[in-house]
């Protein structure tokens, strides 16, 4: 092991006795009683010496015997140290590739902070290249998710969708200008490729048919650019997926809301049928409504869906995303992030295992724990359609309710 204080905080001595590694709520933490001479020996621990060396060291500076190995306990311990050498063979595949490596060097001291044990950042950063993912959509939001998680060092990403690129799926990260006019799947897989810091391994070349729900992809992203489709996805749509039990995740914009989730992981959280079982349950003309969306016309002119609030819900989706594929379980397990313009401000609403869907998560009842946190429920009970919400809006003039779906 060469011990490396995790390069990704900022210190600081509170007081004589106390370094504060970090300067965020988020990841900052304070270490003591620490004197001044551990505070410099700190400086060695940069990932260039062994352990051997640092007790060495350590000697040389008067520090009293084990001093070293204690102060690197207590450093890891506390999630501060990291392994120059740690991460097993496909990190140090990975620290062979210089050029990708700097590329990725944000992420990586990214990763460092949310993972607690020395070596695991560079370990998850390197377990992506290997990971497969398809993203079906390559509108404005589903060509730059597609991007984010090649350029995030997933290995191979692969993007389904049909027809041309029109001259409104352009965007910066996306599909570039000159590709209107081209095929969109083509377009965007060649978006993916410029992304990646990497040349995708060989394995992920190949590419899967759209609709077999393939079990070799880790996550498959429902990204599509149809808003009906964004806002009431459809259950049978997503059958091939639940019954191979892949995970999928939903992200789209529909009329000026960005969306993010469910993440679907087939049997154990709210699924899209889930999501419409509920929606009919709360609001009984929500089957109409979506059949009549379903067989309208479709749009002569593009959905709303401004550049930010579509880069918005790539980057929160290839977030979550990202998540799930390095072994967290992100919020959007269990429910779905909205923002609407002009604000984005996100907000989340719980999608229940029902139990009347088949897939059957209601009867593991994981599904509804995942999305019992307090912020769900304080939106819930803005936005839940109580009979007595009902009967105060019937009394308003048609055409002013706030839509409760
Ligand atoms: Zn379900």
């Amino acid at each position: 092991m060469h011990p490396m204080v995790k390069p990704a905080l900022r210190r600081g001595w509170r007081d004589l006795n106390t370094v504060q590694f970090g300067m965020t709520p988020a990841h900052a933490m304070t270490l003591g009683p620490m004197d001044l001479a551990t505070g410099s020996f700190l400086d060695l621990l940069n990932g260039t010496r062994g352990l051997e060396l640092l007790r060495e060291e350590g000697r040389r500076m008067d520090l009293p015997d084990g001093h070293v190995d204690k102060l690197v306990r207590g450093l890891a311990r506390a999630g501060l140290l990291d392994d120059a050498r740690g991460g097993g063979p496909s990190a140090d595949a990975l620290r062979k590739k210089k050029e990708v490596l700097d590329r990725l060097s944000p992420d990586l001291a990214s990763l460092s902070l949310t993972t607690p044990s020395p070596g695991d950042a560079i370990g998850q950063l390197a377990a992506r290249r290997s990971q497969r993912v398809q993203v079906r959509g390559a509108g404005r939001v589903g060509a730059v998710l597609a991007s984010l998680l090649a350029g995030a060092g997933v290995g191979g990403v692969d993007v389904v969708d049909g027809g041309r690129v029109e001259p409104w799926d352009v965007a910066p990260g996306g599909l570039p200008p000159d590709a209107v006019g081209d095929r969109r799947d083509e377009s965007a897989r060649r978006a993916v490729r410029r992304a990646a810091p990497d040349r995708p391994p060989r394995r992920a070349a190949g590419r899967a048919s759209p609709e077999d729900g393939d079990p070799g992809f880790s996550l498959v992203i429902l990204a599509p650019r149809d808003d009906v489709a964004v806002h009431a996805p459809d259950p049978a749509a997503a059958e091939p997926l639940m019954t191979s039990g892949t995970p999928h995740l939903y992200a789209g914009v529909v009329e000026g809301t960005g969306v993010v989730g469910p993440l679907v992981l087939p049997g154990e959280t709210g699924c899209a049928g889930c999501l419409h079982e509920d929606r009919a349950d709360r609001d009984p003309t929500w089957p109409r409504l979506v059949a009549q969306w379903r067989s309208g016309k479709q749009r002569q002119v593009p959905p709303p869906c401004d550049l930010t609030l579509a880069t918005a819900v790539a980057g929160l989706a290839a977030a979550h995303a990202l998540a799930f594929l390095d072994g967290r379980a992100p919020s959007s397990a269990g429910a779905r992030w909205e923002c609407s313009v002009p604000d984005l401000h996100w907000r989340t609403r719980p999608v229940r295992a029902h139990p009347t869907c088949p897939c059957a998560a209601a009867k593991r009842g994981k599904g509804e724990h995942l999305s019992e946190d307090g912020e769900s429920h304080e939106t819930m009970a803005v936005q839940r359609p109580s009979e007595q919400c009902r009967e105060a809006e019937a009394e308003r003039p048609a055409g002013t309710w706030r839509a409760h779906v």
